[in-house]
């Protein structure tokens, strides 16, 4: 007996974390599963809302499996008996963010969301879950989906022009940053590739993204908005944009965001594209990031450039912020009977799962704020929104300010090997 308990969990692991051969199941195009996403801070449903193939696989053809478990929500792609994992990985949404707001605790919201995977050559069921605040996924909707199905949308997007920034080499073996701009007209196109070169600057400035700079392909769509901005709801400005970006998310005045993903979806899969970026063409200080979702940040304002690599630590690497803002106490945001899932932080619960294994047996954890430890790595207390409870490797990160362009060792770290992840 004894064996078998020790054989399964074994056989388990290496089933689960199998890649498979791209070409048994998928087709060189991506399948786009819209659904809506709707509740209170109580509870979450989700409704299935269309289809649609898309033309490209921007995506690795050899990494399908997502072995990272970052995110508040996951899609899986199984074969259509549920059986065999195909494809997975996480990310996150406005949403789950909304959620933890006090309005959640009071009304309903909905949300449109969607999610890219490869097309399948075969049925596959495709499955959403979505974490709880002990870490654990749930299934929050699933269904089988025929690749053969005649509700499939198929529509062709020859609207407008695209452009190719910075090409490394071929889309699948690289990580493939799609910009879509916001607020600007047609007649400052002009002034959107000048801004997209200018980005690019700023981010191969950054490491690892200075040494890696082949693993990147920077594309561009020239898709232009009637009105020049974004709306400011403090100043009572309203901008019509192609991407209907806006300040005040949820009260935060510097939050930029969109909530019109499928407009954003629409104009990203122009080119082939793993991560999106929208530039909004605004001097005002903001932006925003979620894991797999989007980059959002302002043009114009004299931080923009480092806005711009902190947002990409979210979107891309889900790091968590490392400052603290608006919460006294770890218990109003997370369960602290489990480590947060996000890599840069943690409440000490299980540190060895984090960043333990880098501090000096000399630093003590916690890690006081003085000035003898600022180039260490410890567990400085006050980030992830909050003041006591959840600590960070360093004294500054990018994560944290804008004091610094660098990521510290544990973000470092994460965003290279995520970076490694896209680019085989
Ligand atoms: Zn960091």
């Amino acid at each position: 007996m004894k064996k078998f308990l020790i054989i399964i969990p074994i056989f388990l692991g290496l089933s689960l974390s199998a890649q498979v051969n791209f070409n048994d199941y998928f087709q060189d195009k991506s399948l786009r599963f819209d659904y809506t996403i709707g509740g209170n801070s109580k509870e979450t449903k989700a409704y299935f809302n269309k289809l649609k193939q898309e033309p490209f696989w921007g995506g690795s053809k050899k990494n399908l499996i997502d072995k990272f478990n970052f995110g508040d929500f996951r899609v899986s792609v199984l074969d259509s008996a549920g059986e065999k994992l195909l494809y997975s990985r996480g990310y996150s949404t406005l949403y789950v963010e909304w959620i933890d707001t006090d309005e959640a605790k009071h009304t309903s919201r909905s949300f449109y969301e969607s999610v890219v995977v490869p097309f399948p050559k075969h049925r596959i069921l495709i499955r959403i879950e979505m974490r709880n605040k002990q870490n654990v996924f749930n299934t929050l909707f699933e269904t089988v989906v025929n690749p053969k199905s005649l509700s499939i949308i198929k529509d062709k997007q020859e609207k407008y022009r695209t452009q190719k920034l910075q090409y490394s080499g071929d889309h699948h073996q690289k990580l493939d940053i799609v910009i879509l701009p916001d607020g600007y007209t047609k007649d400052e196109l002009k002034k959107f590739h000048e801004d997209c070169k200018r980005f690019m600057g700023y981010f191969f400035n950054v490491e690892p993204f200075k040494t890696y700079k082949n693993n990147v392909n920077f594309w561009a769509v020239d898709a232009f908005s009637e009105e020049s901005g974004t709306d400011k709801p403090t100043i009572d400005i309203w901008e019509n944009t192609v991407l209907n970006t806006h300040f005040n998310t949820f009260g935060y005045e510097r939050y930029l965001t969109t909530q019109d993903i499928e407009t954003v979806r629409n104009l990203a899969a122009y080119v082939p594209y793993d991560q999106i970026y929208i530039l909004v063409n605004t001097e005002k200080y903001g932006g925003g990031g979620i894991y797999n979702y989007y980059n959002l940040c302002s043009a114009d304002n004299e931080y923009s450039g480092r806005v711009f690599t902190h947002e990409f630590g979210h979107a891309f690497a889900a790091l968590a912020d490392e400052y603290q803002y608006g919460y006294d106490n770890a218990d109003e945001l997370y369960d602290m009977s489990v480590e947060p899932w996000q890599v840069n932080i943690t409440n000490l619960v299980d540190f060895d799962s984090k960043w333990k294994n880098l501090v000096d047996k000399d630093t003590p954890v916690p890690t006081p704020d003085s000035t003898k430890y600022f180039k260490k790595i410890g567990a400085f207390e006050g980030a992830g929104y909050v003041k006591k409870g959840i600590y960070r490797p360093m004294y500054d990160c990018k994560m944290r300010s804008n004091a610094t362009d660098k990521f510290c060792p544990v973000c470092y770290k994460t965003v290279l090997d995520m970076l490694l992840f896209y680019s085989e």
